[in-house]
């Protein structure tokens, strides 16, 4: 179970990460815009401006503010798709059930039911009962 939590956590730190990254980029293509951006109409002519300018980054190169921002949004979208994505994982992997053998009346965890198993107490090949949801 341990793997699983470890798993699930990552994913959903790398979801934040994600989404932190997206942000970041959307706000420094605000930042640069914002000063160039008349007060009348501002977001037609912040939309415009996008669409027109570059920004020099020191590792990429010059870049359009709009690719710039739709990276931002591309890295924001995968934020939210992947924390989505490791809360099902947590929904599908949370809970484990009791299995009960009807044989030897000894109980044991089980990820899930089943409609045969090997009773793992008298090595019976049996139809465990499911006893109750837990931990
Ligand atoms: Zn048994």
């Amino acid at each position: 179970m341990r793997v699983i939590v470890r798993r699930k956590l990552s994913g959903h730190l790398f979801g934040i990460f994600l989404c932190l990254v997206g942000f970041a980029v959307l706000f420094m293509v605000l930042w640069k815009a914002w000063p160039n951006v008349s007060s009348s109409n501002a977001l037609s002519s912040l939309w415009s401006y996008i669409l027109t300018e570059q920004i020099d980054l020191a590792l990429i190169g010059t870049l359009k503010l709009a690719y710039l921002s739709i990276i931002g949004g591309i890295f924001l979208f995968l934020g939210i798709f992947v924390l989505a994505f490791s809360r099902q994982i947590l929904y599908l992997h949370g809970g484990s059930i009791r299995l009960q053998c009807p044989y030897c009346n000894n109980s044991w965890k089980a990820r899930r039911a089943m409609g045969w198993a090997e009773c793992p107490h008298c090595r019976k090949f049996i139809q465990p009962q499911v006893m109750k949801k837990g931990i």
